[in-house]
């Protein structure tokens, strides 16, 4: 049966990077014809009832009146349900273990590298200072996840592998063993006063955005660091720059921006305290990517049943 691929016009322009996802997923789905969108005759779009999408265009979804579901390519849909209008439409996102590992051994990296004060070494050695500091036990070290999720989760036990004291905060106080457990304004506050990094992996909502504010970040213990890998509008920008060059916080690793790619006239590419990445700790893994969905697509088929779908009202 035929499944269309909506790519968003930036990427639908450029065929290397369709290919890239066209290859796994008919790999994935010999019984299957994916197509992308353009290909489709008007027949085609009044036989689909499931699309697979990367951010997709909403006038081409609209196009296709008999579509029951959509499977998402990405983790993060916030710009796809910004974008779509109000409908009873599923939206499924991706849900890869592979993803979640890939961005714990992120995390993992830029914690130790902020554990064992690569910052802190790499001023010395641009002053050409030979200096030692003191070492510090990870135990002794606590780092706060806000957002415990399927990357969330699975971050938190890498970084208790490592013997981290790790404190996780999410909406329902999601549990997790040697972990401890927190949610609502009094357990935010509670972890950020606690945190020697502050790790980001919330999904961007109307609630997450502007989370961590001026406000927010002056309750940071003096010297702690942020790692954001999740989006960039949870943090505000500017709220981010006083807190690094007046405030006490110490180090920021972003890897997402309100706006991406980064501007070159950016207030962060030279900042002292900042590491830049680009949108790069969390990469799908596109085989890995297109076997999952084969897998929720063929279950479709054989039961009906559409995997469980993004709560449009909560936003993730
Ligand atoms: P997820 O499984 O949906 O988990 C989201 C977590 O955030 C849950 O623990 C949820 O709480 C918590 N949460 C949501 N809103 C909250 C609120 N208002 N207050 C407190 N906690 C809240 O998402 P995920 O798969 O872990 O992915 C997280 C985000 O990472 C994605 O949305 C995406 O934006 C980002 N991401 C970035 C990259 C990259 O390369 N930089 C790659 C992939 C994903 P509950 O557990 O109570 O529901």
């Amino acid at each position: 049966m035929i499944i269309p691929f909506l790519v968003s016009h930036e990427n639908s322009q450029l065929p290397a990077w369709l290919n890239g996802w066209l290859s796994p997923l008919r790999q994935a789905m010999p019984d299957e014809q994916i197509v992308p969108f353009e290909a489709l005759s008007e027949a085609d779009k009044l036989a689909c009832e499931v699309a697979i999408v990367a951010n997709p265009e909403p006038a081409q979804l609209a196009q296709l009146p008999n579509l029951k579901w959509v499977h998402s390519v990405w983790a993060g849909v916030e710009r796809m349900l910004a974008e779509l209008p109000e409908s009873d439409l599923a939206v499924v996102r991706l849900v890869d273990p592979r993803l979640a590992n890939t961005m714990a051994e992120a995390v993992l990296t830029w914690a130790l590298y902020l554990h064992r004060l690569g910052p802190q070494y790499a001023q010395q050695q641009s002053q050409r200072v030979w200096r030692a500091l003191e070492y510090v036990r990870p135990e002794r070290r606590t780092i706060g996840i806000l957002g415990m999720g399927e990357l969330g989760k699975c971050t938190a036990l890498r970084l208790r592998g490592a013997g981290f004291r790790v404190m996780g905060w999410s909406r329902s106080g999601t549990s997790v063993p040697d972990v401890e457990t927190l949610s609502g304004e009094a357990g935010l506050r509670e972890m950020l006063a606690q945190s020697d990094i502050v790790v980001c992996l919330l999904p961007l909502t109307a609630e997450t955005r502007g989370l961590l504010n001026a406000e927010q970040l002056a309750r940071m213990k003096p010297g702690a660091a942020i790692i954001n890998f999740a989006r960039g509008p949870i943090i505000d920008e500017a709220a981010l720059w006083a807190a690094l060059d007046h405030g006490s916080l110490g180090y920021a690793v972003l890897d997402v921006f309100d706006q991406e790619p980064l501007p070159e006239d950016a207030w962060f590419w030279d900042h002292p305290k900042v590491t830049v990445l680009p949108h790069c700790s969390g990469p799908t893994d596109r085989e890995s990517a297109a076997q999952i969905v084969a897998g929720n697509i063929a279950r479709f088929r054989e039961s009906g049943d559409i995997p469980p779908a993004v709560d449009r009202q909560r936003g993730y």
